[in-house]
């Protein structure tokens, strides 16, 4: 096993590091107080190549790897943790599932305007009575003519307010085998946005409300027997999840770290008390040993969908470690690290997010016990 760098990542984590430090860097306290999404950034990133890292180059990306994605991720959230959603947005997510499901019409049609940064694509998953529970969910696609009518709403859609197209997942029949998924994009006929509403990170969602929606079969992504496919493409996203809570409390960590080597109580330098060093070995150990379950879950991809058990392995760890860092380095900070003039409390904002989005810290703990024990274990009443 080795663990050190080829020579291209390497080179290619290097190229990152120096994008985010003079394009992301400046301006990052007054980009994460914005609720809205950075556009300037999406521009920025889709010229320097890295919207569609993981796309083959004959459909507009850069042939990357999801492990290189990951490297990448951490770069730019370390510069600048607003950025890291920008950078889910056009790799991970509805993107990437796109990628994997869509036929080349479709991509032809979508992928353009995301690469270049002008649009973005939402996953509409939740429902109001479908949460850990997704296979409940309501929302039909009922046949109509050559095409489909869809009737239902969603909830707490991440960049509902920015995005131009929406990957809705659907009922095209009972059961689970009756789950499929729909494109649907804003100003369609029908589709409907509720007022913004404020959540703890600082970002809003609208509910969605689809009424009776003329779906045609060119925007029908997944047919009826595409939930499993369509979760297997959502692992990538919980990796995209998992990288970003590692990421913002390894910035927490630093911001910690150099508090600690410059603030002085009782005439010492606060990194001279064992009670805030004991801290530090904490978080480190904490993030170190996530970031090694992230990187297996990302190599282990290769060239394909990672695999669920690691991903729900590696988004625990790293929520989790995510977490533990930015509580621990906030108390180390004081006052300072409270305050909304540096991103201390903002990550630790997001991060609480991200435990609960793409699979809450619980479902993940189901899944790898499913795993642990080779068979699923039913949530239902009997
Ligand atoms: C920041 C953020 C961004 C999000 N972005 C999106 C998005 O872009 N698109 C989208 O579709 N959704 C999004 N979501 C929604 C997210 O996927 C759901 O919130 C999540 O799946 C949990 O569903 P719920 O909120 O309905 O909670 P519930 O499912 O009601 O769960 C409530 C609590 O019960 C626990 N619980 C439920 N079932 C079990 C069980 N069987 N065993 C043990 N514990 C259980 C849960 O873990 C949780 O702690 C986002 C959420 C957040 C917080």
């Amino acid at each position: 096993m080795d663990f050190t760098l080829s020579a291209t990542d390497r080179a290619f984590q290097e190229s990152v590091r120096g994008f985010a430090a003079r394009r992301l860097a400046a301006g990052r306290l007054e980009r994460a107080h914005d609720a809205r999404f950075p556009w300037d950034v999406a521009r920025s990133m889709a010229e320097a190549g890295l919207f569609g890292l993981m796309l083959p180059e004959a459909e507009g990306g850069a042939g990357g790897s999801l492990f290189q994605a990951v490297l990448a991720m951490q770069e730019i959230a370390t510069s600048c943790p607003r950025s890291a959603d920008v950078f889910q947005a056009g790799n991970f997510g509805a993107f990437r599932t796109l990628a994997e499901y869509a036929t080349s019409a479709q991509k032809e049609r979508f992928f353009a305007p995301l690469l270049k940064g002008e649009k973005i694509a939402a996953v509409a998953m939740t429902e109001p009575d479908a949460g850990s529970a997704v296979t409940d969910l309501k929302t039909t696609a009922t046949a109509d003519g050559a095409g489909y009518r869809l009737n239902g709403s969603k909830v707490f859609t991440t960049n509902s307010e920015d995005a131009s197209v929406f990957l809705v997942y659907c009922r095209f029949g009972a059961g689970v085998g009756g789950i499929g998924s729909v494109l649907v994009e804003r100003g369609m006929e029908g589709f409907r946005l509720g007022a913004p509403s404020p959540t703890m990170n600082g970002e809003s969602w609208c509910a969605l409300y689809f009424d009776n929606v003329f779906i045609p079969p060119d925007l029908v992504l997944l047919k009826e027997g595409g939930f499993r496919k369509q979760i297997a493409g959502f692992n990538v996203e919980r990796v995209g999840n998992a990288a970003r809570a590692l990421a913002l409390g390894e910035y927490c960590f630093r911001a910690a770290k150099a508090h600690a080597e410059v603030r002085r109580q009782f005439g010492r330098k606060l990194m001279e008390f064992q009670g805030l060093q004991w801290k530090f070995a904490e978080m480190r150990v904490a993030l170190d040993a996530a970031e090694l379950l992230l990187l297996r879950a990302a190599v282990g991809a290769a060239d394909r969908l990672p695999d669920a058990q690691e991903v729900a392995i590696a988004k625990l760890a790293c929520n989790q470690a995510g977490w533990l860092a930015a509580n621990e380095a906030m108390q180390v900070m004081g006052g300072a690290g409270y305050s909304q003039e540096l991103l201390v409390e903002w990550c630790l904002r997001k991060i609480r997010g991200l435990m609960i989005a793409g699979g809450t810290l619980e479902m993940m703990k189901n899944r790898i016990a499913e795993g642990i024990f080779g068979r699923s274990f039913s949530q239902r009443p009997e």
